[in-house]
């Protein structure tokens, strides 16, 4: 069969086409962009042929890399098999991913809803804590991202990504475990830093004052876009007590931390918890969408009246999912990612050593890491970051940006990246940061 190729046009013409045909809201990082035309595991390649490695994986999607050959292969043999029916149908791919899952899942979450996004992952969990509740209001983390629909913007903490101007009124964010000036606390096992206790104290006070209004507080286990925030180890053991006390369910949205991104199967791992509701999106389709939320049979008889998503659980999106939970499984990817994660983190504050003047912070678990850029001058920090995405870009390695002052790069690579890989990445930011360095005298 022959296949039409696409015509590609060049980055010019590309930016001229994002301006007359997209909306001005179209997220961007580079003033150059790559024109990507080809994907093949940790590698992409531009129409000239040029290799990236790419290190930021689609924003944490493409966990077994691009294209993986035995996974696209089921996605295509379903395709040419059964491509869709109504979900109403169940099919055997559905059923299968879910009786997957709730093996994978921690605790008794075994109740899934599939559906096609983060943010539609997310909303569902929400609308179930509070079918289960009865009560209409939700506790959020300031710097905590949770999509696009209007309740899902509506609990997201990050001013940036809050664009509708009607929000729902009825959710209180409390200020997240972190402060830079506690950066390099050294902690026992169950301490907290006082960052996390003047959070827990906001929680309480909240839930004091109207616990018996709120059905959840939603959180990332470890905070993606706001710029790769990692708890102290107790923290969530508090927060769920304390939520416990006061019937409020804990929603966590693992859509980027899901399916061994952090060195975990799940991020609350981490923590010792196991939450009332996951939501799950990114890595479980590979690149394919679908999206999910779990929960326990007790709150998932709440949501009994009739709700369904014409493409949650497609055949194709479930056939890719149940292909890499297994590619995960038997490539110990998990166990991969705590390890490669390890070395890159090692590597990373190296770098830090070297180049203190500007790099203020590395942090994050396994392959998700952030190295923060001039945490006491954030402006000035973004611009350099901008600078430093578009060299190391211009040296074939793509990395991500995020941060609630855009001033933190963000690794997060496909999870069978090799050691040679992280070596030659770290060689080059290495490389970047000393030219930074060296224009950039203050
Ligand atoms: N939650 C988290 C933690 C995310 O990082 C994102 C997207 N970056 C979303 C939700 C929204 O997911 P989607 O874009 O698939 O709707």
């Amino acid at each position: 069969m022959e296949h039409k190729q696409p015509t590609y046009i060049g980055p010019e013409q590309i930016i001229d086409k994002r301006k007359a045909y997209f909306y001005p809201c179209t997220q961007h990082f580079y003033q150059k962009p790559p024109q990507l035309v080809r994907g093949s595991m940790q590698y992409v390649f531009d129409e000239q042929g040029k290799r990236y490695t790419d290190f930021f994986a689609g924003v944490s999607v493409v966990a077994c890399g691009h294209c993986n050959e035995e996974i696209t292969r089921e996605s295509v043999r379903q395709l040419q098999t059964l491509q869709h029916t109504t979900t109403i149908y169940l099919t055997q791919p559905m059923v299968d991913l879910a009786e997957r899952l709730a093996e994978v899942l921690p605790g008794d979450l075994r109740r899934t809803f599939f559906c096609n996004s983060g943010s539609e992952a997310n909303e569902g969990a929400l609308l179930l804590a509070r079918m289960y509740t009865g009560k209409s209001d939700f506790i959020s983390m300031e710097g905590g991202l949770h999509g696009r629909t209007n309740l899902t913007m509506s609990v997201t903490g990050i001013p940036m990504w809050q664009t509708d101007p009607y929000l729902y009124p009825g959710v209180t964010f409390i200020p997240r475990p972190f402060d830079h000036k506690e950066l390099h606390a050294q902690l026992s096992e169950n301490e907290l830093t006082p960052a996390a206790r003047r959070s827990l104290e906001a929680l309480q006070a909240v839930l004091d004052a109207k616990g018996d209004k709120i059905a959840a507080m939603i959180v990332e286990p470890i905070q993606g876009n706001g710029g790769i925030i990692v708890p102290p180890k107790g923290y969530y053991r508090e927060v769920k007590k304390l939520l416990d006390a006061h019937g409020v369910l804990l929603i966590m949205d693992e859509v980027q931390t899901g399916f061994g991104r952090t060195g975990q199967m799940f991020g609350c791992e981490h923590f010792g918890i196991v939450p009332d509701i996951i939501t799950m999106a990114k890595a479980l389709g590979g690149g394919v969408p679908i999206a999910a939320f779990a929960s326990t049979d007790t709150i998932a008889a709440a949501l009994s009246k009739p709700s369904a998503s014409t493409f949650g659980g497609n055949p194709v999106s479930a056939v890719t999912a149940l292909a890499v939970l297994d590619y995960i499984e038997r490539e110990r990817l998990v166990q991969r990612a705590a390890e490669r994660g390890g070395a890159l983190k090692s590597a990373l504050l190296e770098l830090q050593q070297r180049y203190p003047a500007h790099v203020s912070d590395v942090r994050g678990e396994g392959l998700m890491l952030g190295m923060e850029i001039l945490a006491d001058n954030p402006t000035r920090g973004a611009a350099l970051v901008d600078q430093i995405l578009e060299q190391m870009k211009d040296n074939g390695i793509l990395i991500g940006k995020n941060g609630l002052n855009r001033n933190v790069l963000a690794f997060q690579p496909p999870l069978i990246i090799t050691e040679d890989d992280v070596q030659s990445m770290v060689n080059i930011l290495d490389q970047v940061l000393a030219q930074i360095g060296e224009s950039n005298v203050s």
